[in-house]
């Protein structure tokens, strides 16, 4: 049989690469524990009308990019998860979780899109977010976007530099239907400027157009009615709650007024924190406020605001500016000259294990010559030699692999769980 392919789009996570997603989720679960944000795992497939639900504008997400299909044994229409909101607020509902007050929430998993697949864009991709679930204040907005800041910060990116906030506010549906009337009426003005794509979405997702990168539209776009200019005073009194909070914390954003989400759910604040190192894959994380869709998938009305990170790109950026991402490295590396001694050493092994290091056994024989230089190359600070005299006197000699000059010396392997500290902490 000719070897078979990874579907087109989605990609086998391979060490040593699979050693920084490890180290990525892991910062990311320090940080969002500190927000109190819990974990949840929600299915990856999902009935289909969970994201089509026949309400709201069309999106690009569920119009071109659904992995729909039939169960073959039952008929259900199901669909692959595009993004982790509607799930996470699925099952909050199904589980009646809210019941007791707001919760916050996070995930981190594979979401399914087909587009056209380039760097920082594929059909299988990952993201991490987040949802806090039953908070109407904008101290709760705030607080999602401080947290990716933070996240920032303890990964080595600059703001400013590296990242930088976006924020706008989409008001109320009701201020959304009327600037949306008086858009589809400017739009319909100045039709011999649109695209196909736009006059196509004109009116089934007008603010949309307006999030064009054709320059040829640009200026149009520019001069557009503004949904900030339709905002009431409620809307507007959040929005600058949400400011106060960014600007006392000494965050500085970019209010962009053409800013809307790829997703039909959103009000009030919506952000993107945006790079422009990665080209026009330039949104690395982005969210905001939806406060209906608690009520539109069927519960009690509770309001909601989150994010969702990309976790490639997020990947992606570290590498362009360098940042260092530590290796997974072993405390120690044993070598074995003779067969022999295996047992012995094997249970010295695992009792060095149990004492918490991280010790590789070399595979097989070898010369003590390319023992050495696997040693060396998994970046150990040990090599522990298990001689034949060594084993011959119940020792072992421990040879220090990152200390200059530093000398060999030996241990009793009946007291291994007593030196193994010193091979710990090195
Ligand atoms: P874009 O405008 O780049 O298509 P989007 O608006 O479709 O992004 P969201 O639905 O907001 O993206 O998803 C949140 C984040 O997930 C994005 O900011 C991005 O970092 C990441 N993301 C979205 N689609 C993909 C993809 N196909 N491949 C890799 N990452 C993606
Ligand atoms: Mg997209």
């Amino acid at each position: 049989m000719q070897p078979l392919q990874a579907v087109k789009g989605m990609n086998d996570i391979l060490p040593p690469d699979s050693a920084r997603w490890e180290w990525l989720e892991a910062q990311m679960r320090s940080v969002l524990q500190r927000y109190g944000y819990a974990n949840v795992r929600t299915p990856i497939v999902e009935p289909l009308a969970l994201f089509v639900r026949g309400l709201g504008e069309v999106t690009d997400v569920v119009e071109k990019e659904m992995y729909a299909f039939e169960d073959k044994m039952n008929g259900d229409h199901l669909g692959l998860r595009p993004e982790g909101t509607a799930g996470v607020v699925r099952a909050m509902v199904e589980h009646s979780f809210l019941r007791e007050g707001g919760k916050r929430l996070y995930y981190m998993g594979p979401m399914f899109r087909h587009e056209r697949p380039q760097k920082g864009r594929y059909r299988q991709f990952h993201q991490m977010g987040i949802e806090a679930l039953g908070f109407s204040g904008p101290d709760v907005d705030a607080e999602v976007i401080l947290l990716a800041r933070l996240l920032w910060r303890e990964l080595g990116l600059v703001e400013g530099r590296d990242v930088v906030l976006e924020l706008n506010c989409l008001g109320q549906p009701d201020e959304r239907r009327a600037h949306r009337e008086a858009l589809i009426a400017y739009l319909e003005q100045h039709q011999d400027v649109l695209d196909e794509e736009a006059k196509r979405r004109m009116h089934s997702n007008p603010l949309r157009v307006l999030d064009t990168k054709n320059p040829a539209m640009q200026a149009m776009a520019e001069a557009a009615p503004k949904l900030l200019d339709f905002l009431g005073e409620a809307s507007l009194a959040h929005f600058n709650g949400v400011r106060a909070i960014l600007d006392a914390a000494g965050l500085a954003y970019r209010i962009n007024p053409r800013l809307v989400r790829g997703l039909d759910y959103y009000n009030l604040t919506v952000f993107e924190w945006v790079t422009e190192r990665l080209g026009s894959q330039g949104t690395i994380c982005a969210g905001g406020r939806y406060d209906g869709l608690v009520e539109q998938l069927g519960g009690k009305p509770a309001p909601g605001v989150g994010f969702g990170l990309g976790m490639e790109r997020l990947l992606l950026l570290l590498e362009e500016v360098g940042a260092t991402i530590p290796a997974q490295t072993p405390d120690a590396y044993a070598i074995v000259p003779s067969a022999e001694g295996l047992p012995q050493v094997m249970v010295t092994l695992e009792s060095l294990r149990a004492a918490g290091v991280a010790v590789v056994l070399h595979p097989g024989q070898g010369s003590m010559k390319s023992q050495f230089k696997k040693a060396d190359a998994s970046g150990a600070a040990f090599a522990l030699v298990f001689g034949p005299d060594e084993l011959a006197q119940g020792q072992v000699a421990i040879k220090p692999l990152r200390q200059e000059g530093a000398a060999q010396y030996t241990r009793e392997l009946a007291q291994a769980a007593r030196w193994a500290a010193e091979l710990r902490n090195a």
